[in-house]
């Protein structure tokens, strides 16, 4: 019984007493003395390292005759990580318009600017900066798309203040000025009515 489950490296130990949260999705912690599996990330009372039992997954905790932890609930949800780097894009999504920096969401979401970088970046697949600019871009597109608003009221709108910087940013990711991607749209629409029209 005591041979179940694979050995604790140091590694895996000092993962389990930082309760580091980027190894829950490399192994879950059985603790035999509780009957009980946890993700690295728990907060819960650090066993005793005789105690522990390392498994890969869930499954093999429960068929180890392990209960699932009811404070970081191992089984359901997406990873605590995860979660919170959809909480941060989110609040990027509703928050574009205002200064956003790598120090004010770190401080909204309790991380260290760093940590914040380096997960976003391995969960999301970009940056934080880069997903900033990349949600405000969009939003300009639409704004160039659906509406008549200046170009330098539209930069202010999506958070950039500075007009020249605005243009140089969206041509960088769009391949082409703001002026002219709202030329290009319009044409394309009106082309699509006249097309529409000749149909008919
Ligand atoms: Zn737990």
């Amino acid at each position: 019984m005591s041979k179940l489950g694979q050995p604790l490296s140091d590694e895996k130990w000092q993962a389990i007493i930082q309760n580091d949260a980027s190894c829950d999705d490399k192994f879950i912690y059985a603790v035999e003395s509780t009957g009980i599996f946890c993700r690295p990330s728990c907060k819960s009372r650090v066993p005793k390292r005789e105690h522990v039992r390392i498994f890969d997954n869930t499954q093999q905790a429960l068929a180890a005759s392990f209960r699932p932890c009811k404070r970081c609930k191992p089984m359901s949800g997406p990873l605590p990580e995860e979660e919170w780097v959809e909480q941060i894009a989110g609040y990027i999504d509703a928050h574009y318009s205002e200064k956003l920096t790598l120090g004010t969401l770190a401080g909204m979401c309790h991380g260290s600017p760093y940590h914040l970088h380096r997960t976003f970046k391995r969960v999301k697949g970009v940056t934080p900066a880069f997903y900033i600019l990349q949600t405000r871009i969009d939003k300009a597109s639409e704004y160039l798309q659906k509406t008549d608003k200046a170009i330098s009221e539209i930069a202010l709108r999506v958070g950039m203040g500075s007009t020249s910087y605005f243009i140089t940013v969206f041509k960088k990711m769009k391949g082409q000025t703001p002026a002219e991607y709202r030329e290009k749209s319009t044409t394309m629409n009106s082309s699509e009515v006249l097309n529409y029209e000749n149909d008919k």
